[in-house]
């Protein structure tokens, strides 16, 4: 374990200090447009750079169009209810999983239903996803619908863990026989690959996430990429308080959300859109030495599959039990290196306990065993 650190440590070449998991990096820029928002004053709910930053992920990701959101829940939220999700339905997605999945699909009114992961993927199994809705699922009227409980199963989400491209292609081919349109939850993906296009793009939706933490940030923020305009119009809309358009009247012709992208973050994330390849290029250096270093240490160390390309936000090693997990997290706090558990699966929270899970073997396997490295750009 104290080897682990020590060859974290090289990498970084920080012999003593804090390795944070992952910081951001303000180096292009940020500031200027920041200043050009705050002289304009519009530095809230209006102003070009919201349109400009809507226009550079549409661009990089080649989506038709990106609708900003307040954050990365907020637009998958936003996604969900544009469907028409409501307490009569169920969402299926994966355990392993960052909360907000979950919680977004819950927002709406329905339940989350759970299939395993692929072991090298970390993301959702396109064989779980088959064998889950040919053994409880049937079609009605073309609507599928889950036998035991009579709920239609309307969206399902999988997440692409850590930056690495779940098998995304398999996954929309299936929900296409099944009538079940797929959002993806791309909050952690935005710059990663599979045969060329970017994730996000492959299913009706897709999501991406500027938190703090995120492969490029503006403190917070999140967007929305799709094909549709009209459903990109109505994503809008419902972000921006259902609100019609005129010179004076507030006239709001139903329930919507204050979920917009103040005009501010937008300023910081178009300077970090422009970062963004310099990042992705360092973040596969960083990959490659890790490989490298742990490879020969005999650690499994994830990498992105043939004909996908990862954009690494974090790193990600295998260790061969829990218990050997937990020995290097107690060795990492006390060296003050900040090495990361993967999330406690979904099905096992209190609030998702009672959903249904197929088996999840997998998901239980990575969550014991996996952890994330320190990941900056450096
Ligand atoms: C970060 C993240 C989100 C949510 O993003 P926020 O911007 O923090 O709301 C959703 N799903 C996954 C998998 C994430 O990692």
């Amino acid at each position: 374990m104290k080897r682990i650190i020590k060859e974290i440590r090289t990498i970084f070449n920080e012999l003593d200090g804090f390795i944070p998991l992952h910081s951001p990096l303000f180096a292009g820029n940020e500031k200027e447009y920041l200043m050009q928002c705050i002289d304009s004053t519009f530095v809230s709910s209006v102003g070009e750079f919201v349109t400009r930053f809507e226009r550079q992920i549409s661009e990089y990701t080649g989506a038709g169009f990106a609708v900003a959101a307040v954050n990365g829940t907020s637009a998958l939220h936003l996604a969900l209810h544009a469907l028409g999700i409501g307490d009569r339905d169920e969402v299926i997605t994966q355990p392993l999983t960052f909360v907000a999945t979950c919680n977004a699909i819950s927002y709406t009114g329905a339940r989350p239903v759970f299939v395993d992961v692929d072991r090298d993927t970390m993301g959702m199994s396109p064989e779980s996803l088959k064998e889950f809705l040919e053994q409880y699922c049937e079609l009605r009227s073309n609507q599928c619908f889950r036998r035991e409980t009579g709920k239609r199963i309307k969206a399902c989400v999988p997440m692409h863990s850590f930056g690495f491209p779940c098998r995304i292609e398999d996954i929309v081919n299936i929900c296409n026989d099944w009538n079940i349109p797929v959002i993806e939850d791309a909050a952690e993906s935005l710059g990663s690959l599979s045969g060329g296009r970017h994730t996000g793009t492959f299913g009706k939706m897709g999501i991406f996430s500027f938190n703090g933490n995120k492969i490029i940030t503006a403190g917070g923020g999140g967007c929305v990429v799709t094909d549709d305009e009209k459903l990109a119009l109505r994503l809008k809309h419902l972000s921006t308080t259902a609100k019609e358009a005129h010179p004076w009247e507030y006239f709001h012709n139903e329930t919507g959300f204050n979920y917009r992208m103040p005009n501010i973050n937008a300023a910081l994330l178009c300077a970090q859109m422009e970062e963004l390849p310099v990042f992705l290029e360092k973040k596969r250096e960083l990959a490659e030495r890790y490989l490298e270093v742990f490879g020969r240490m005999g650690i499994e160390v994830k990498k992105e599959r043939e004909n996908t390309r990862a954009n690494y936000w974090l790193n990600t090693i295998v260790m061969r039990s829990r218990e050997e997990r937990d020995a290097l997290l107690e060795e990492a706090i006390k060296s003050k290196v900040m090495i990361r558990p993967a999330w406690k699966l979904m099905n096992t929270l209190p609030m998702y306990r009672d959903s249904f899970s197929a088996s999840v073997k997998n998901s239980k396997n990575l969550s014991d065993c996996i952890v994330n490295v320190p990941s900056s750009v450096i």
